[in-house]
């Protein structure tokens, strides 16, 4: 049996990157995942993997898609976007876009899921929640990063406080931290910048270890904290960023 042997998982943003990934080894790991993305097309070709249209901005969508899921052991808030801009260049429009998919819906997701971890945590002894946050925000600042990183610390302080209200209720939560990862994102990230070829050279530039990380760098920690091998972990921001932080 596999290391998620027996847990249903729900995961969104799932089409592509690290969600992709990472309903890919929970299921090779026994999950039975439910992988979810707004872009419905992206989910063809996930083998093994019960799949269903979710945005995450939408509260409907939420209801429906969540308490169709049945109850969760896990739950993998991976839905995010990264917008560039300083205090003064970020826009009305990209500051309120950032919270409305990097932060607001995983207070929505995980309220809709919550009933149902807490029924598997009391049937199992425990059920896990694990939060997309980066290191940029507030574990490090970095430049032209301003609605994004400040997301990202959101995502974290909820994560905490998620995981002090529910500690003694078999509930744990931790939140994701990368480094740069290629992703699909990115390559669009770096195919729009003035120069592309430069602007890749730069996000290697800042990891120490001159590389950018692969999906399967992150998956593995997402599955870790998923089971229960992390079953004494909590209220924790997990770094895998290559040595950023160093
Ligand atoms: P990606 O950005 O290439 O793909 C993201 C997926 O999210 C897409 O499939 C897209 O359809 C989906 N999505 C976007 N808006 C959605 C919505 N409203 N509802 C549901 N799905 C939606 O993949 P990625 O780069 O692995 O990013 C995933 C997460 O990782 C994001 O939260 C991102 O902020 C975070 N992150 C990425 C990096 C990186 O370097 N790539 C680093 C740190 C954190």
């Amino acid at each position: 049996a596999g290391r998620l042997a027996g847990k249903r998982i729900l995961i969104t943003a799932a089409g592509q990157g690290m969600g992709r990934a990472t309903a890919l080894m929970c299921a090779a790991e026994g999950a039975d995942v439910l992988a979810t993305d707004r872009d419905a097309a992206l989910l063809q070709g996930l083998a093994g993997v019960e799949t269903a249209a979710l945005d995450v901005t939408d509260p409907d969508a939420i209801a429906r898609v969540v308490g169709a899921a049945g109850d969760l052991d896990g739950l993998f808030n991976c839905a995010g976007i990264v917008v560039n801009g300083t205090l003064e260049t970020t826009t009305q429009a990209d500051w309120d876009l950032s919270f409305a998919v990097n932060i607001h819906p995983m207070f929505h997701v995980t309220r809709a899921a919550m009933p149902g971890l807490l029924r598997r945590a009391e049937a199992t002894g425990g059920a896990s929640i694990v939060n997309m946050a980066s290191m940029a925000g507030s574990v490090k600042g970095f430049v032209n990063r301003c609605a994004y990183g400040t997301t990202k610390a959101a995502v974290i302080g909820l994560t905490k406080s998620i995981a002090a209200d529910y500690v003694t209720r078999g509930i744990r939560a931790n939140a994701l931290c990368p480094g740069t990862v290629d992703t699909p994102s990115l390559r669009g990230r770096i195919a729009a910048a003035a120069d592309p070829a430069q602007a890749e050279r730069d996000f290697v530039a800042r990891q120490p270890m001159g590389r950018l990380a692969d999906v399967n760098d992150l998956a593995p920690m997402v599955v870790y904290l998923l089971s229960d091998e992390s079953r004494f972990v909590t209220g924790q921001a997990v770094l895998v960023d290559g040595g950023v932080t160093i």
